[in-house]
């Protein structure tokens, strides 16, 4: 199964797409974690990335297109792989449309999880990263069990640069103006489906699994 998930940053995509990486067994390939351990060990293209992430702007096209095409051919996604934070632009869109026409394959789900902005602005605020692996959390819907600490490897949590106030609104821009053109181009694909990313998060993860099916 190979699945899409789209919505603005902070709609909880990336939560929803590692439960449902781990409910069907499948890779969750997530271009953001990508671009943050390239920045984390310093390659070349991570201090590519940094230069736009932390201004709240895409990555170019080209950059990230290349990336997701080589990671979906590895072994691990045969079966199928969730992708989180890809595409973004319509020219991504087409780039991935185009690379699975030539491995003779297509998406079959483009998930979106629907979420005003008025909500997008406060719930980003609250959310908190560990930059060691990866795990993210909401100090108010989804808290560590420790105040500050990462539950897995005890690490320190930060919130991001790029979902501090000032940078968030910026996103928001990115998204209306690059990423959700892509709502239309998956519906058009005819497998464009919304759930409504304001609900709880178990009860978005039990309407995507009434989709992809148990
Ligand atoms: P995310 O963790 O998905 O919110 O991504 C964090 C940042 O990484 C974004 O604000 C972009 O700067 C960059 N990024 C992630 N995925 C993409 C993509 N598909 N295209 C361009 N930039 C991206």
């Amino acid at each position: 199964m190979k699945i899409i998930m789209l919505g603005a940053p902070g709609a909880g995509k990336g939560t929803q797409a590692k439960k449902i990486a781990a409910k069907y067994g499948i890779p969750h390939i997530s271009t953001g974690d990508i671009f943050r351990a390239n920045i984390k060990n310093g390659t070349e293209l991570g201090k590519k990335a940094k230069t736009f992430m932390d201004q709240g702007l895409l990555v170019p096209d080209e950059l990230t297109c290349d990336l997701v095409v080589d990671r979906i051919q590895q072994p691990d996604a045969a079966n199928g792989y969730v992708l989180d934070g890809f595409p973004r632009t319509i020219p991504q869109a087409e780039c991935l449309t185009a690379a699975l026409a030539k491995l003779g394959s297509k998406m079959d789900y483009a998930i979106n999880v629907d979420v005003p902005d008025e909500n997008i602005v406060t719930r980003m605020g609250g959310r908190r990263a560990c930059l060691k692996c990866g795990a993210t959390y909401h100090i108010v819907y989804a808290a560590p069990k420790a105040e500050g600490i990462c539950d897995t490897c005890g690490e320190a949590l930060v919130l991001r640069e790029d979902d501090k106030p000032e940078t968030v609104q910026k996103r928001l821009n990115v998204y209306h103006d690059q990423t959700q053109p892509l709502i239309d181009y998956y519906t058009k694909e005819g497998i464009l489906k919304s759930v409504d990313g304001t609900k709880a998060l178990e009860e978005v993860f039990q309407d995507i699994v009434a989709i992809l099916g148990e």
